[in-house]
């Protein structure tokens, strides 16, 4: 398997955020990237680092607004009331007052949609980095079937001018856009991190040439809360093309990878050109903000049977926290992955 990488990904480290009610360490570490970057080389994967593919596949996803708005934060900070090597805001912009401000304190909160995506020195070259790695990925996958992409941040709660959730650029939905520009046609996303991936939701929502799927734990006390409900379809021409199974929280093996299993024969049926997974690792056991009890064998069966759909594939890392199985789990997908391709 390639695997592509971006160094800058360890230039955002973030400290806290608010959780559940109380602030707490942020679980988004850049420790994550060398863990899974030196798991996948010490399984004998072919690592590389991403080339610089330019603003314009990140633009074919989020507005100029959004793009522009975290390539310049940090050289906006003087405009910010308190001096911290940390821009994170407490006001956010609800749908029914929409109206990007022009000033930067208001900015922060509508770019932003909690307080997980903090704004550092180093924020814009890491998330850069990271989209660039879902972009080569995608290159390599037409090239080759399949590729994974190390991304660091993640992506999948990105809407196309909303950060969240440790999340500023989407990433899977970025590789979907590269895939289609390349090969045409129709592209499928399947989504196994335990969080509802909204924000390719919502991007995709009124699109009916990218099928979004999402496995996840409920959402109705579990984030992101206000969507991930089987009733989300689609809308317009993309109604239908949406599909969101929420799993009980605390179920195994069994009804992850039959959930996957459905998600596929919808894929099958839909006889997409290509294949993005947004692989998250955080419906594992171990995980300290999962909800699921997925094994390192439930990964690896997860993992079989995405690669029987025999579709180019890009592979694109979302959550998944330190645990001691973290990179286990990394590395029998991937073996299992490129087994099964
Ligand atoms: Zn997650």
């Amino acid at each position: 398997m390639r695997i592509l990488h971006a160094p800058d990904s360890v230039l955002h480290d973030p400290s806290n955020y608010v959780r559940r009610g109380e602030t707490v360490p942020h679980p988004e570490k850049a420790a994550r990237y060398h863990l899974l970057l030196d798991a996948a080389r010490n399984a004998g994967h072919a690592v590389e680092r991403a080339g610089d593919h330019g603003i314009e596949p990140i633009a074919a996803v989020h507005t100029q607004g959004h793009i522009e708005f975290f390539r310049t934060a940090w050289s906006r900070r003087d405009e910010w009331p308190t001096k911290s090597d940390e821009i994170f805001t407490g006001h956010f912009a609800r749908p029914q007052m929409h109206r990007r401000p022009e000033g930067f304190l208001g900015l922060v909160g509508y770019h932003t949609a909690d307080t997980s995506t903090p704004i550092r020195a180093g924020t814009w070259a890491a998330i850069y980095g990271s989209a660039q790695a879902a972009i080569s990925a995608a290159d390599a996958a037409l090239a080759d079937g399949r590729a994974y992409a190390l991304c660091r941040p993640p992506g999948h709660h990105a809407y196309a001018e909303s950060a969240g959730g440790f999340c500023y650029l989407n990433n899977a939905a970025i590789a979907a856009r590269r895939l289609q520009s390349k090969r045409g046609g129709k592209i499928a996303i399947v989504d196994i991190d335990v969080h509802h991936g909204n924000g390719t939701q919502g991007i995709f929502y009124e699109d009916p040439t990218v099928l979004t799927i999402s496995i996840h734990a409920d959402t109705s006390n579990y984030f992101p809360f206000y969507s991930g409900y089987a009733d989300e379809t689609g809308t317009g021409a993309g109604s239908g093309f949406n599909l969101n199974l929420p799993l009980q929280h605390g179920l195994g093996d069994g009804p992850f990878v039959a959930a996957i299993e459905q998600a596929m024969a919808r894929v099958a049926a839909y006889e997409p050109n290509a294949l993005v997974v947004a692989l998250g690792l955080d419906a594992s056991e171990h995980d300290p903000i999962g909800a699921l009890r997925v094994t390192t064998q439930g990964f690896a069966d997860a993992a079989r049977t995405i690669a029987r759909g025999k579709l180019p594939t890009v592979l694109v890392q979302e959550g998944g926290y330190l645990s001691d199985v973290l990179a286990t789990n990394l590395t029998q997908f991937l073996a299992a992955f490129d087994a099964a391709a």
